[in-house]
């Protein structure tokens, strides 16, 4: 008999021979190993690479706030749920609104922190959103950090994507509006941004008023606390990929490899965004 390839949803046992047996009208459409039902129809799809919804976030009977705000919840406190929540294929256009969203709530909070102390105090010199230079260095600033996380991503997913997927999917002809389950994974990494500009805006108003405070933390300034907490948030957001790494159905050395991956492209992506912003604003200071 050849290996239809059909496994278990829940313990991924092959149901070639189960199927067939069920087929000639013995036995039923039950898993041997683990007990549970399934549809042979659904198991097909599934195998054909049709994309499946993501759990949670293709839920549309619940508004897109409080899904936003459970997948973020579950990306930083349960990452290892994660894999079992991303079908092997999914519409690429669903996690694509999640990116969207944490880009713009990144951004748009800077930008609405920036023009709050502008209006509340305009007097201060600080980075003013209607002098047309400063427009130019902070739109820069933001654009090339933005395009760092980008190819951050790009990079990893291509690698995650090209060494962790199982050989079973090449056999897959995904329709084209398809994608893999680990573009989906780094896809909703991206809430980590969330919380590192949440540092970054307690940074700006510890700047600007918390020196009153800055002495009673000891031989440390707030500020260096809140940098500290950025690298923590980038430690996290590593740990948090590992364990679903850890999941994937590959050997160890193809996990660690990737692990190992991670650093390297968000060195990558971080020296390329800060070679950009150094390029660009001394060019725009300098005009
Ligand atoms: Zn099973």
């Amino acid at each position: 008999m050849t290996d239809s390839g059909l496994l278990c949803l829940q313990c991924e046992y092959n149901l070639t021979g189960t199927i067939a047996a069920t087929e000639v009208g013995m036995g039923e459409n039950r898993c041997p190993e683990c007990g549970t039902t399934f549809d042979p129809d659904d198991l097909r799809a599934r195998l054909a690479g049709a994309p499946r919804p993501i759990a949670v976030w293709d839920n549309e009977k619940q508004g897109i706030l409080t899904r936003y705000i459970k997948m973020c919840l579950i990306t930083w406190f349960m990452p290892w749920r994660l894999p079992r929540m991303i079908p092997p294929c999914y519409h690429r256009r669903s996690h694509r609104v999640f990116r969207w969203i944490t880009i713009a709530l990144a951004i748009g909070s800077f930008i609405g922190l920036l023009s709050l102390l502008n209006f509340f105090d305009p007097s201060r010199y600080r980075p003013s959103l209607t002098n047309a230079r400063d427009v130019a260095i902070f739109s820069t600033i933001m654009l090339s950090f933005w395009m760092g996380i980008i190819l951050c991503e790009t990079l990893l997913g291509i690698v995650l994507v090209n060494t962790i997927t199982p050989n079973d999917f090449d056999r897959l002809l995904p329709e084209p509006e398809a994608c893999n389950r680990w573009w989906g994974i780094v896809g909703f990494l991206r809430s980590f941004i969330l919380l590192g500009a949440a540092c970054f805006i307690l940074f700006i108003l510890a700047e600007e008023y918390g020196h009153a405070y800055v002495r009673s933390l000891g031989s440390y300034d707030l500020e260096q606390y809140l940098l500290l907490a950025l690298v923590g948030i980038v430690l996290w957001w590593w740990t948090a990929l590992s364990i679903t790494i850890t999941r994937a159905p590959t050997s160890w050395g193809r996990r660690l490899g990737c692990i190992v991956f991670a650093p390297i492209a968000v060195v990558i992506g971080g020296v390329a965004s800060y070679v950009a912003i150094e390029v660009i604003t001394s060019s725009i200071v300098h005009i």
